[in-house]
């Protein structure tokens, strides 16, 4: 194994549960890849490198097959999912429970109920084709057929027959998650899957924060007799021990190409090196003097708040990144972990984690921005500010080369990157390379953290290399 991210992790984990020897070489000096938590800004307070809301988490079957709390993973929920700033003390907000949260949606409470309840109500079977294997037959192709019809077309095409600012809003923000802009196809899947996961099974961060998921894998594999090592780079296949009957790669495919070398051919690599990165991301971490000051209620409730205000700022912010550009009021992602995990901070103060969408590999310190934007919906937050750490799109491939050009979910989670992910191949996650497999966010089901990659890449080893069939 090259890589110890979530997926990394993962596919180390179901190799080791299926009695074979494991070893994981991590380049950085610590395990987790995109579930770290470090001190970025003062003593005392522990911030999220990368990942920190986790709905993919609940719902996934690998981390489901686990028990967390023996691993050291605690879940805290807060009692919203999620909630959207609208000004003036307004607030849409994705409550637990769907009926509360179309209650606030006025107009357009109906609608919301008939969009989104079903799949709350279809979730499990939806995830099972999300967060399963892209290619195969369908167990259950009710459930794929309906997700498949709500899902395909883009958020402003799916929420074009909603009237209110709220809830166009609320999807609107669930949707940029997929780092799209609000007209491209597939953008109606992501948002709606995510708010109905919100209602499902909720979006919760991990005590202590992300890196307990990172740490708690590692025991495990450790424990059935897996080896993992860090501060160890690989800069080549050829350089892992030769008895490996598998090898499998928790990189992005620009990386693997680099990592074969001359075992790929210019024309088998050529898919490969059109894998497009997509998006990157400005990330900046606060340590503050307390809670942020939002004015409406629901944001002060939740973990997650999407600050960007209505759908078409929404959608304009994340235009422009799409041409190049960087909003001068960017759509914001902000989660705020000490409303539900105090341990994130000394008593009384609290951290605050949020990144926004700029153009690939860009060097724009969007803090300010961000602050701004922040500031917008909770007056005072300014004067909170203890300290900040800022990581440009540019700088995030130092941090983990997994990272292409800033890009947070392995790569751009376009249609065609959805369906032909990371190329156009039935099984995802072969390579041209026999015996060498890609279990990244750069192959099915993406970005996140579910460890689905990682555990159907370690399948196809399984069956590929050691299945005696
Ligand atoms: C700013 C940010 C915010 C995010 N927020 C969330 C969130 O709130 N919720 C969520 O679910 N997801 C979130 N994500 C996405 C999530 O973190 C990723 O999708 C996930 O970590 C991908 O896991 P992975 O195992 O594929 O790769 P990674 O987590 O990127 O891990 C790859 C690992 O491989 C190592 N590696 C790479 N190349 C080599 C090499 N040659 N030799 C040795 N080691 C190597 C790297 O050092 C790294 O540790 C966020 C990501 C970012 C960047």
């Amino acid at each position: 194994m090259v890589g110890s991210g979530p997926n990394g992790l993962a596919a180390a984990l179901t190799l080791a549960r299926a009695g074979l020897g494991v070893e994981v070489y991590e380049g950085a000096s610590i395990v987790g890849g995109g579930t770290r938590t470090e001190a970025l800004t003062l003593d005392g307070f522990r911030h999220d490198v990368c990942s920190s809301v986790h709905p993919t988490l609940v719902a996934s079957p690998f981390f489901r097959s686990l028990d967390l709390p023996s691993l050291g993973v605690v879940l805290r929920q807060p009692e919203v999912a999620f909630a959207h700033p609208l000004g003036g003390g307004r607030a849409a907000a994705a409550y637990r429970s769907v009926d509360e949260t179309a209650s606030h949606l006025g107009g357009d409470g109906a609608a919301y109920r008939a969009l989104v309840g079903p799949l709350v109500d279809w979730l499990d079977r939806i995830v099972a084709y999300a967060l399963g294997p892209l290619r195969s037959v369908p167990k259950d192709p009710l459930a794929l057929a309906r997700f498949a019809v709500v899902g395909s077309p883009s958020i402003r095409y799916r929420t074009r027959h909603l009237s209110t600012d709220a809830a166009r809003a609320l999807l609107a923000g669930a949707a940029a998650h997929s780092m799209e802009p609000l007209t491209a196809p597939l953008t109606s899947a992501v948002g709606l899957l995510l708010t109905a996961l919100g209602h499902g099974v909720g979006w919760p961060v991990v005590e202590g924060g992300s890196a307990a998921i990172a740490e708690g894998l590692v025991r495990e594999v450790r424990r059935l007799g897996g080896d993992v090592r860090t501060g160890h780079w690989v800069h080549s296949i050829d350089e892992l021990p030769g008895s490996a009957r598998a090898v499998l790669l928790d990189v992005s495919p620009r990386q693997f190409l680099a990592l074969a070398g001359r075992r790929v051919s210019a024309r088998a690599g050529r898919p490969w090196r059109r894998f497009r990165p997509g998006a990157g991301s400005c990330k900046v971490d606060w340590a503050l003097d307390g809670p942020v000051p939002w004015t409406a209620e629901p944001c002060r409730r939740t973990v997650t708040v999407h600050v960007g205000g209505t759908f078409e700022e929404v959608a304009r912010s994340e235009s422009a990144v799409r041409a190049g550009r960087h909003a001068e009021q960017p759509f914001v992602l902000v989660a705020q972990p000490c409303v539900v995990d105090p341990t994130r901070a000394p008593a009384g103060k609290h951290t605050l984690w949020a990144y926004c969408h700029v153009p690939n590999g860009s060097d724009v310190d969007m803090s300010e921005r961000m602050e701004a934007q922040i500031e917008r919906f909770a007056p005072g937050f300014r004067d909170l500010m203890l300290a900040r750490s800022v990581r440009t799109a540019a700088s995030a491939e130092t941090y983990n080369p997994n990272m292409l050009g800033g890009n947070v979910n392995g790569g751009a989670q376009s249609l065609r990157q959805t369906l032909f992910r990371p190329v156009a191949q039935w099984n995802e996650y072969r390579t041209p390379v026999e015996g060498v497999y890609l279990c990244s966010a750069s192959t099915p089901p993406g970005g996140g953290v579910h460890g689905m990659c990682g555990r159907l890449a370690a399948e196809t080893a399984l069956r590929e290399r050691f299945s005696k069939g």
